[in-house]
């Protein structure tokens, strides 16, 4: 279901962009393809040429049986047998070939990365495009001398437990306790009310999901460099057959999985949903300060929006997407819920638009915000990723089948565009909340206003 026509047509479109988004090993893909589709031609009418000869001898020979025809008689009729069965086997050969070299030119496809849409910037810097609760030249990391990082922070006051989680389930592992706990479930309420009122589903997706589906999202067992990033299941012998099952690292697979073979209708969309789910990362190769706390952990709880659009790129004449729900629309409306909720928790923000090295697979454009924590300082100024939001255009749809019916163009089919952006990333949050919000003076934390109601309304976490 990949557009390997489109491929074949534009090789160096294809092999920039697998450059551009450093798939250096997918960048010769797109001329392989043409290889092999040459080669797949060729069996093609070879087979062809095989199949009229062998119809022609089951012609005669049936004639011959008809009619006891000399040219089909005694030892001609068992000399045509003959070669009708060889040409059999080996356009049953050729078959098997046309088959595999199909097959590779699929993986080869589907190994290749989104186009990069004309917003992404090329190569390795961002752009930033505004800024939250902060004025563009008050850099925070200048001001506010006095700071402890989260782990000091939630340590001294009894609220995150490393050690006992080390007992548990190893080091990278965290019990949140007391406040940080009920500070979790307040930001998730949270996340999902502003969503909420702008008519998002709340969908409780499965944590465990197909590796297959997972892949057809994007995400591959192993990143770019080769480390591990998904936990897979063991499967126990009695079900080594069946699908291999892995913990899902997003919502964004099992929301995307949901409607995995199956087909809308225009009427339908775009379809706005909103998940939460625990998010499981191997992070194998995560190193340094990153590794020290909450901000990059094995597993978090995360509020991920997931939306389903009509294609832009559909015949505009008869049926244009409106422009208040099209693709576009729903990324600048993840955007502004993201936005509300980082500017109503008090955050200095910035929003990014992201190059083209650091967009996922799926990704023709995504926008990352970044808050500033104050034990980030000495690493990217301060600032760390909250929140990421992907523009996936057909990639996850024609990897997964799932259809749009366009009534309105006699019931065409297309592939829909499917979106994704984080609503709430509950454990960077808190630890940004810990720092920012911390006072030297009475060693206490102050509770954004906005999450009081869901902590019984508790306005400070008591110092000592
Ligand atoms: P991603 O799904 O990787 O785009 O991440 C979405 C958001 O989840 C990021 O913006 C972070 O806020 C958060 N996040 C990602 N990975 C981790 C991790 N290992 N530990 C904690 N939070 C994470």
């Amino acid at each position: 279901l990949i557009d390997v026509k489109h491929i074949r047509q534009n090789p160096g479109l294809y092999e920039q962009n697998s450059i551009d988004r450093n798939y250096a090993a997918h960048s010769s893909s797109s001329w392989r393809i043409i290889e092999l589709h040459e080669q797949w031609l060729a069996l093609q009418q070879n087979a062809r040429h095989l199949r009229e000869r062998n119809n022609q001898l089951r012609g005669k020979l049936a004639k011959a049986s008809a009619k006891s025809d000399v040219e089909a008689s005694g030892q001609n009729r068992a000399a045509m047998i003959d070669e009708a069965k060889a040409l059999k086997s080996e356009i049953s050969i050729i078959e098997e070939k046309e088959t595999a070299l199909q097959e590779e030119i699929d993986s080869l496809a589907q190994g290749l990365p989104n186009l990069s849409s004309t917003h992404t910037p090329v190569g390795t810097d961002y752009e930033v495009v505004e800024y939250i609760n902060q004025h563009p030249e008050a850099e925070p990391s200048h001001s506010d001398p006095v700071w402890r990082s989260h782990v000091h922070i939630g340590s001294e006051l009894g609220l995150l437990d490393f050690a006992g989680a080390a007992q548990t389930s190893g080091w990278g592992w965290y019990f949140l306790v007391g406040e940080a706990a009920m500070m979790e479930h307040a930001l998730v309420q949270y996340a999902l009310s502003v969503a909420m009122k702008r008519g998002w589903k709340v969908v409780s997706p499965p944590s465990l999901v197909y590796s297959h589906v997972a892949s057809a999202c994007g995400f591959q067992p192993r990143d770019q460099s080769g480390e591990q990033q998904v936990y897979a299941i063991e499967q126990a012998e009695k079900d080594k057959a069946k699908p291999q099952l892995a913990l899902a690292g997003t919502a964004e697979i099992p929301l995307a999985g949901m409607k995995a073979n199956s087909t809308f209708e225009d009427v339908e969309l775009p379809l706005k949903t909103i998940g939460v789910s625990r998010c499981y990362r191997a992070e194998a190769g995560a190193r340094g300060i990153d590794t020290k706390g909450l901000y990059r952990v094995h597993e978090f709880t995360k509020v991920e929006m997931f939306a389903w659009t009509l294609p832009d790129n559909i015949d505009a004449e008869h049926f244009t997407a409106p422009t208040s729900s099209g693709s576009e629309a729903i990324f600048d409306e993840m955007l502004s819920i993201q936005k509300e909720i980082l500017q109503s928790l008090g955050l200095h923000c910035r929003v990014l638009e992201m190059p083209t090295t650091d967009l996922g697979a799926s990704a023709t454009r995504k926008r990352d915000i970044e808050a500033f924590f104050p034990s980030r300082r000495e690493k990217d100024e301060g600032w760390g990723e909250v929140t990421s939001t992907s523009i996936c255009t057909d990639y996850q749809s024609r990897r997964l089948h799932t259809r749009v019916r366009l009534g309105k163009l006699g019931g065409k089919l297309e592939f829909p565009y499917t979106l994704n952006g984080t609503a709430m990333a509950a454990p960077r949050v808190i630890a940004a909340i810990l720092e920012n919000n911390w006072s030297e003076r009475d060693y206490s934390v102050t509770i954004p206003a906005v999450l009081r109601p869901f902590m019984g309304g508790l306005e400070k976490i008591q110092g000592h």
